[in-house]
């Protein structure tokens, strides 16, 4: 089955939605998404967006406080670019129905957060689901546009580009390779759909999945990043993986976040004994940025051998505690935490990735045609370490400036048929017998990463993890041309190649810069790596 459209947008996050967005005016558009359409970590986003919205703040200190959290590895360019289109796009948000929380007694000043790392008050949120808000927003405003089609259970496998037309024979022109849309599992179908498209974006967001422990939900597999780093794209700074302090420690909950904005509310981190311990690791305590905290916090379970350390807001009126984090109050009484008497149980898990799919102040990436926007892509705006709230900002502004870039390219080459594509050849696959291989593979991939290339890295660590990874490689290659494909095979494909690249990028810097934290070169080392790690095929 072959599907026709302007554009094709894989991923229905923040990106993938603001994207399609703006570009229905100008075309078609064809959404995939490889679950239902709100399983994204977008709708788990519970702190907010940041931006310049309070008298006392200015564009200034937003940029100073990202370049800062960026280790020197920041593109200026780009940070002052994002932070001056901040509060137009969080107006445009308002303008689409968005109802972000207001100050008390006041229908038009916007409540303003503050977060580890921002010298003012500057997240706009929603209570503490503003993720949820914004994802429930923008699908209404989605479905209800007649040039845009969402695809629910269809996951993206690869992308169809001109070098594997020239391969075969479908072309023959050599010049610039070209993405001309991708081949899609229908998961409920159990079909593979040819989508042929003018303009491909790349919307999937982060790989959270990798790691044992992680605040992300399960699409999280860096599925993009595979995709694009197997058609050729550039692949930069995958070492800087950001592990967020606090998620809930509990065996029944999953993935469950305690936000940033607890600390910033007034939140204190303390050891099982009750006693405060982030004196001792940074001047700003409780308030440092996530890496300081996460390192402190794994440093202090280390020498204690305890499972988890504690965070404690209950000082903070009932009331208080109830009215802004009602979603946290909610999910842990519900594990028989009462957060307002007492401390919360908690871990660091991997939350950010940095790094991902080089693109350019319009989310170009160099492949023509194929553009990525959102925690999938790496356009220099966080540098070796994210600001918090910073990421769904830096989705919101490069959809925009994508729409409006590619609806150009789009002008220029609408009248031209698209191309032929080969249909998917599954060869002589047969329906996999023996799940366990996949599932035993996952474990073992996720355990791995979490031990020997987490928040602490040596390079002997690194070297074992290589040499285990390569091995896992080799099984899946041979699973993933014996057999049918599956979203759980294809799933894992992915997470062994991003795996792979994370460590390939973490034994190249030989230096500890923001989230990069490796015993062997334990010093910052401006004269030779304040630059960006970038690996292609
Ligand atoms: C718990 C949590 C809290 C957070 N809090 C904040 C916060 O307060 N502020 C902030 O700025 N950031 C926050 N972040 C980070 C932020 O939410 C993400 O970086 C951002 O939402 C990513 O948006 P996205 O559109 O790039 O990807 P996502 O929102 O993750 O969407 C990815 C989409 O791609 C789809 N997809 C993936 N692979 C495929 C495939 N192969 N085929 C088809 N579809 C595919 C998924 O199904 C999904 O629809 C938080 C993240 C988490 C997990």
């Amino acid at each position: 089955m072959e599907i026709e459209t302007d554009y094709l947008v894989i991923g229905t996050g923040i990106a993938g939605l603001s994207f399609a967005l703006q570009a229905a005016r100008s075309g078609t558009v064809a959404i995939v998404t490889k679950k239902e359409m709100m399983e994204t970590s977008t709708n788990y986003a519970q702190g907010g967006i940041a931006s310049v919205f309070d008298l006392d703040d200015n564009f200034e200190l937003h940029i100073k406080d990202t370049l800062e959290s960026g280790c020197g590895l920041c593109n200026e360019a780009v940070v002052r670019m994002v932070v001056r289109d901040g509060p137009a796009r969080i107006r445009e948000l308002i303008s689409m129905g968005v109802n972000f929380s207001h100050k008390p007694e006041s229908k038009e000043d916007l409540d303003l957060g503050m977060e580890g790392g921002h010298s003012r008050r500057r997240i706009v949120h929603t209570k503490d689901m503003t993720g949820r808000e914004v994802e429930k927003a923008l699908l209404q405003r989605a479905e209800e546009n007649k040039n845009i089609t969402i695809y629910e259970d269809h996951m993206a496998i690869d992308l169809i580009t001109k070098s594997k037309m020239i391969k075969r024979g479908i072309v023959t022109s050599e010049s610039t390779e070209t993405c001309w849309g991708a081949y899609v599992l229908d998961v409920r179908e159990e079909r593979v759909i040819t989508f042929l498209a003018r303009i491909t974006v790349l919307c999937t967001g982060g790989v959270g999945k990798i790691y044992l422990y992680t605040s992300n939900p399960d699409i999280a597999s860096g599925d993009g990043i595979a995709m694009g780093y197997r058609a050729g794209v550039k692949v930069a700074n995958m070492e800087f993986v950001q592990f967020h302090p606090t998620c809930l420690y509990h065996p029944k909950a999953k993935n469950f976040l305690i936000s940033e904005a607890v600390r910033g509310e007034g939140g204190i981190l303390l050891d099982k004994n009750g006693n405060r311990f982030m004196e001792k690791y940074h001047p700003l305590k409780d308030l440092a940025l996530r890496d300081i905290v996460a390192r402190s916090i794994d440093l202090e379970l280390k020498k204690s051998g305890d499972e988890c350390v504690y965070l404690d807001i209950s000082h903070k009126p009932t009331d208080f505690i109830k009215e802004r984090f009602p979603h946290i109050y909610e999910t842990c009484l519900g594990y028989q935490i009462d957060i307002t008497k007492e401390p919360i149980p908690v871990v660091p898990a991997a939350h950010y990735i940095c790094g991902g799919l080089l693109s350019d102040e319009n989310g170009m990436t160099n492949i023509s045609n194929l553009y990525a926007i959102g925690e999938v892509a790496c356009t220099g705006l966080h540098g070796a370490n994210r600001l918090a709230s910073n990421s769904l900002l830096e989705a919101l502004v490069f959809a925009r400036h994508a729409a409006e870039r590619s609806s150009q390219d789009l002008a220029s080459n609408k009248s031209l048929p698209l191309p032929k594509a080969p249909v998917w050849d599954p060869g002589s696959a047969t329906d996999i017998e023996e799940l366990v291989v996949v599932s035993h593979n996952w474990d073992e991939i996720r355990r791995l990463m979490w031990n020997y290339v987490g928040i602490v890295r040596t390079n002997k660590r690194l070297k074992r993890a290589r040499a285990r990874i390569e091995n896992i490689q080799a099984e899946i290659k041979e699973y993933y041309w014996d057999f049918i494909v599956s979203s759980d095979l294809l799933e894992l494909r992915n997470l062994a190649l991003i795996a792979e690249l994370i460590i390939m990028c973490a034994s190249l810097r030989k230096e500890s810069r923001g989230l990069h934290y490796n015993l062997d070169y334990p010093s910052q080392d401006d004269e030779h790596w304040r630059q960006d790690t970038v690996i292609w095929i």
